[in-house]
């Protein structure tokens, strides 16, 4: 089968493996006109993305993660008030996404290049690219959380603001002196007060060094925001263009860096704030949910974020990806003819396997006073 990919994703690149090695003729076409780069920052990998990278990729857990061995939560003057054993893998969105290109035959990824529509029939469905038009057997949207083609396919849906942003940066290692951040290497190191949630966890370098002294700190520090005014203006980028859930590193504006920089100074344990006063490129995510009425339409099935959002506190966007491409090669055998009636019945079943999921994510943001209450 001809297998079109609307995203070069962690989506789309775990779909186009799995359905490359039984056989189909996949082709993914990312709107980015280079390999995409260091915009994610750090992830914790669950055992199905892990598994998913040792069984297609290059890389086993001792080579693409720091890990953790300890979880511990600090008050406002930095002293312990618990501590648990923790052995997340933590790595970062890079090698992740290096992992999965690093497997996939040459020529499979065209870059620059817009899934901007489609037009199907009984016998297949003509993907537009840009001004070209491809006929293909399926279409997989991987487009990310605010999917066009999701939007094309369901117009009146839209995804829904969790109530909470996550400011995000990462730091090098290096740039502290080792006494100032002992506590907080290898260990994941929280600190929570009313409305807010800080994290902080080494990950390797750019280049995947794991080799201390090279590696990355990646901090998060989730806080509610209830006034539309001020998401509004955190979401405006340093050209004053709006942003619909994120700025990527580089393009906060000036006043949204000053407000950062401020709230850390007053608000977190110095530990901490040493980190976000040090990141020379903070970002900004804004939480969604979203859960498509259906991820399947005929031809088109909807994949990764742009089927469903998991909220972060969950580390499972990355894994969920890989089991959408695990289901989706094991539904579309490389002599299957009713294409459309497996589509449909792997949708069901994706739906009902992702539901606890969703109701977790909620569940734990409320545990730290996060989001509107449940
Ligand atoms: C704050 C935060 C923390 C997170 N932490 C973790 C974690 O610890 N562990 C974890 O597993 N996951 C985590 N995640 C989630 C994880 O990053 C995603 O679930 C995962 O990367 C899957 O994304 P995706 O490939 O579906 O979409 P995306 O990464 O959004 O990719 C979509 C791609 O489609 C391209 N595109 C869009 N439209 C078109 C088009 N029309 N034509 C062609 N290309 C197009 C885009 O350029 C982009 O490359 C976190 C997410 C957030 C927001």
């Amino acid at each position: 089968m001809k297998v079109v990919i609307a995203g070069g994703s962690i989506a789309g690149l775990a779909a186009a493996l799995t359905l490359d090695c039984i056989g189909h003729d996949v082709a993914i076409y990312e709107r980015s006109p280079t390999p995409l780069r260091g915009q994610g920052g750090g992830v914790a990998v669950l055992r199905r993305m892990m598994a998913f990278l040792e069984q297609h990729g290059h890389h086993c857990r001792d080579m693409i993660s720091v890990p953790t061995h300890r979880r511990r939560w600090i008050d406002r003057d930095g002293a312990v008030t618990r501590d648990e054993p923790e052995m997340l893998p933590f790595s970062s969105w890079d090698a992740v996404y290096r992992s999965l290109c690093s497997t996939l035959p040459p020529g499979r990824i065209h870059y620059g290049r817009s899934v901007t529509g489609f037009e199907q029939d009984a016998g297949g469905i003509d993907v537009h690219i840009d001004d070209q038009r491809i006929r293909a057997d399926v279409l997989l949207a991987a487009d990310g959380t605010g999917s066009s083609l999701r939007a094309r396919l369901f117009p009146d849906y839209a995804p829904s603001f969790a109530g909470y942003i996550a400011w995000r940066g990462i730091v090098d290692e290096a740039d502290f002196d080792a006494a100032a951040i002992a506590t907080l290497v290898e260990n994941m190191t929280l600190h929570k007060a009313p409305g807010e949630l800080f994290m902080a966890f080494l990950i390797p370098a750019l280049d995947g060094s794991l080799e201390p002294g090279t590696r990355r700190f990646n901090w998060l520090w989730y806080r509610n925001e209830t006034d539309s005014d001020t998401l509004r203006r955190h979401l405006t980028d340093q050209a004053g263009q709006v942003h619909h859930a994120s700025i990527h590193p580089g393009q906060l504006s000036d006043d949204s860096v000053a407000t950062l920089r401020q709230l850390a100074s007053e608000r977190l344990p110095s530990v901490f704030s040493q980190l976000v006063l040090a990141t020379r490129a903070p970002f900004i995510q804004a939480i969604f949910d979203a859960l498509s009425p259906d991820f399947v339409e005929g031809r088109v099935a909807l994949i990764g974020d742009a089927a469903c959002t998991v909220r972060p506190h969950t580390a499972s966007g990355t894994s969920k990806a890989a089991r959408d491409a695990v289901s989706l090669a094991e539904s579309l055998p490389a002599d299957a003819t009713d294409v459309v009636q497996r589509l449909a019945a792997w949708s069901a079943e994706r739906r009902a396997e992702v539901t606890s999921l969703l109701e977790k994510g909620p569940q734990l943001a409320a545990t730290f006073g996060l989001g509107r209450p449940l």
